[in-house]
């Protein structure tokens, strides 16, 4: 039996969790490999290598010499389509159920994960319970219409994590969900309940295993307002993002590292102050 017991900084610890407990899936595709994920392979992933799958949709040599069996070719068609987004959580939840992984994280190639913060959050449950845990992107729960236990004539309340804020699930969790989610049938009930994929992920711990989602502050979509994150609060989150072209002024505020122009994301910024000694980060001026 686990006990309870506080770690130093007063977490409740529940699980001496390693971070070779957690599976960290990114979902990408094609287009953004370059753009993306080499500035992720730079920063986080280079610190949670063994942890990190890439699932993406295009067969790229060069990043299956980085990754190796780390990148997941899911053959689910390079769209921004429901079906396309549901296909590749499919593969994700497959690979993790596969793993024999404590805990499956989900996160989108615009997100920046603090691997030890991140083990930080999850030592605190253990993971035969049943955990889910993310940030809601809306401040109420969706409604839909149930089409998974009545013909859609009834509908169903529920909270669910936004997938580009990243969210997390434990194993014990994981298996419950399998009669609608493995091996093709998360794109099923997705088809059935015409949801994206994180609100089916919603749907089904939260509709049909009556689970809630524990609301956490500590991850972070870019459909926030991501200034508003600054000084050190920022080195205590467990993942954050950026706004992309058309919103390139929504990023975490961090001084003291790289300019905007050097660094337009943070990322390499708040990677720096996470992890000084990397070859690429500058070298403080010591008298
Ligand atoms: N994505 C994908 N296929 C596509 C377009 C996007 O798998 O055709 C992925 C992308 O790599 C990212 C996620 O979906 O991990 C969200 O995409 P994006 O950040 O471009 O859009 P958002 O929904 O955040 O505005
Ligand atoms: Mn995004």
């Amino acid at each position: 039996m686990l006990k309870d017991h506080h770690g130093p900084d007063g977490d409740s610890i529940k699980e001496n969790l390693e971070l070779k407990d957690i599976f960290i899936a990114v979902k990408t595709t094609r287009k953004y490999h370059k753009t993306r994920l080499d500035l992720l392979f730079q920063t986080w992933i280079s610190q949670a290598k063994r942890q990190t799958f890439i699932f993406t949709d295009w067969e790229d040599r060069e990043l299956r010499l980085r990754a190796g069996d780390h990148m997941i070719n899911t053959n689910c068609s390079a769209v921004h389509t429901r079906q396309a987004l549901c296909c590749k959580m499919s593969v994700e939840y497959d690979k993790f159920l596969e793993s024999g992984r404590k805990w499956f994280c989900h996160v989108d190639d615009d997100n920046y994960v603090n691997p030890q913060n991140l083990l930080r959050l999850l030592s605190a449950f253990s993971h035969s319970q049943d955990v889910y845990v993310g940030r809601p992107s809306l401040d109420h729960p969706i409604e839909a219409a149930d089409h998974v236990r009545s013909d859609g004539s009834t509908t169903v309340k529920f909270w669910f994590a936004t997938g580009g804020a990243g969210f997390c699930i434990s194993r014990g969790l994981a298996l419950k969900m399998s009669p609608w989610a493995s091996l093709g049938n998360f794109i099923s009930t997705a088809e059935k309940v015409r949801l994206p994929d994180d609100c089916t992920i919603g749907y089904i711990i939260e509709g049909l295993l009556e689970v809630k989602l524990l609301h956490s502050p500590l991850f972070h979509s870019h459909l926030e307002n991501l200034q508003r994150l600054r000084g050190e609060s920022v080195l205590q989150q467990v993942t954050m993002s950026y706004g992309g072209p058309e919103n390139k002024h929504n990023v975490v505020s961090v001084a003291g590292v790289f300019g905007l122009q050097q660094d337009p994301t943070r990322f390499r910024s708040v990677h720096c102050l996470l992890y000084p000694d990397t070859t690429w980060c500058p070298t403080k001026n010591i008298l």
